[in-house]
């Protein structure tokens, strides 16, 4: 199964639905990956506004 990423929060997911968010609209067009791990001592979570250790899509189209 190919991983899409959520428009909304970034988050990369298999499934159809952000499992995040919620939000149903997840896009397999995407670009860069960034793995979270502490969320709170990151300056890129902090730019991307992210709360959750994950793995996000830099940017997601
Ligand atoms: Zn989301």
């Amino acid at each position: 199964m190919s991983e899409k990423a959520c428009t909304a929060c970034h988050t990369i997911a298999t499934s159809n639905v952000c499992p995040k968010c919620k939000t149903p609209t997840l896009s397999d067009d995407f670009s860069g990956l960034v793995i979270i791990f502490d969320p709170e001592g990151s300056a890129i979570a902090k730019a991307m506004n992210i709360k959750e250790k994950g793995r996000y899509a830099l940017k997601v189209r």
